[in-house]
């Protein structure tokens, strides 16, 4: 496992009692991305433990690459007619994800990963950008599959091949989460069937830290995990957090920062975090569970805001396949905030975003 894990506090407040609250960052890998941490608390530094309890997530629940994770068992079993008894809390967070597709009509599926494997989407280049970032609290990275073993970086692929129609619509035959079994007993899916939970991993990774903190009594926090940000409780010094939203035609820069107050989830899907070209054309890694394709819904990016990370994580992905119209009515049914760039650049956002977004000049 790739880690390169450094560690340092910064400044002390005094609080009016006596208690030293003190400021912990940490830049670290895991679930394949970048991942930073900025933490405050009276009491011990836990980003080091914040790690662990991401990459022991990975390897034990989510990852389809591992084969003794929960997710890489239940694909082994596939079409054998075990059933595979979850943790309680992964239990709870698949049928929250079945709902969520049945209420996007299938834009979200958690049984693409023949698909995805079809599509080789694992060994398209992603670009890693720097984390942190100025005036920022968080700059999102960029973000990739949350259950990739080690980040690559560099070029897209050479070497590319199209997958063919008849390849694709071979692979879709084993696709579609309503053939999934899920009981209080346990899944099984089906013979052929890939489970991938790529596009809500980092959403449940940022559920779990905030649970975390939460135990660990720590006063206020900002996490990004590529693509999903958790911002938590109020900064000791009282400012509002300031999420950064990646400009998706120039990533090296941001569109607009969200102010936000408190507690919040945000998360961002673009057909540029994970993508490869060819003959001019962008093949990307957010597919369309109906064609079998990169989703082409005229959107380039959607940023989420919502109360729960596993709801932003995937609503941003269910969005980007469904297009601003439907998205933004799935967003409002679950009381999320939604802001969609468009492929000629124009923005659309719910009322809510419109509070809270500020555009970047
Ligand atoms: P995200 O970046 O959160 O939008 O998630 C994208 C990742 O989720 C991809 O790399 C795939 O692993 C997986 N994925 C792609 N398309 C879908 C989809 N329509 N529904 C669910 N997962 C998907
Ligand atoms: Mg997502």
């Amino acid at each position: 496992m790739k880690r390169c894990f450094f560690v340092f506090f910064m400044c002390l407040f005094l609080t009016g009692c006596g208690n030293a609250v003190r400021e912990y960052s940490a830049v670290d890998t895991a679930m394949g991305t970048v991942v930073t941490q900025r933490i405050y608390t009276e009491h011990e530094d836990v980003t080091e433990d914040i790690t662990v309890l991401l990459l022991d997530l990975e390897r034990e629940e989510l990852s389809r690459r591992k084969v003794g994770s929960v997710i890489g068992r239940i694909n082994a079993a596939a079409g054998s007619g075990e059933i595979v008894v979850l943790p309680h809390k992964l239990q709870q967070e698949l049928i929250f994800l079945q709902e969520f597709s049945q209420k996007s009509e299938g834009a979200f599926d958690s049984s693409l990963g023949g698909l995805c494997k079809l599509w080789d989407i694992d060994t398209w280049a992603t670009k890693t950008d720097s984390p942190g970032g100025s005036a920022q609290d968080s700059m999102p990275n960029s973000s990739k599959d949350s259950t990739q073993d080690s980040i690559q970086e560099g070029p897209a692929v050479s070497g590319f091949v199209l997958p063919t129609p008849t390849e694709i619509q071979a692979a879709l035959e084993h696709c579609g989460y309503e053939k999934i079994s899920l009981t209080k007993e346990g899944i099984s899916i089906p013979e052929g069937m890939v489970l991938d939970l790529g596009a809500a991993g980092k959403g449940i990774a940022c559920d779990r830290i905030h649970a975390f903190l939460q135990e660990q009594d720590v006063e206020a926090a900002v996490i990004s995990i590529g693509g999903s940000v958790l911002v938590y409780g109020d900064k000791p010094d009282n400012t509002v957090w300031q999420v950064a939203v990646t400009d998706p035609f120039h990533q090296e820069t941001y569109i607009g920062t969200l102010y936000l107050k408190g507690t919040h989830f945000v998360a961002t899907s673009g057909d540029y975090e994970r993508y490869v070209e060819m003959d001019g054309v962008r093949y990307h890694h957010i597919l369309d569970p109906f064609t079998g394709y990169p989703a082409d819904s005229g959107v380039v990016s959607v940023t989420i805001v919502s109360d729960s990370g596993m709801l932003s994580d995937a609503l941003s992905t269910a969005c980007f396949v469904m297009g601003a119209d439907e998205g933004m009515k799935l967003a409002e049914e679950y009381d999320a905030e939604a802001l969609f760039v468009l492929k000629d650049g124009s923005l659309l956002m719910s009322e809510g975003m419109e509070q809270i977004y500020r555009e970047y000049r």
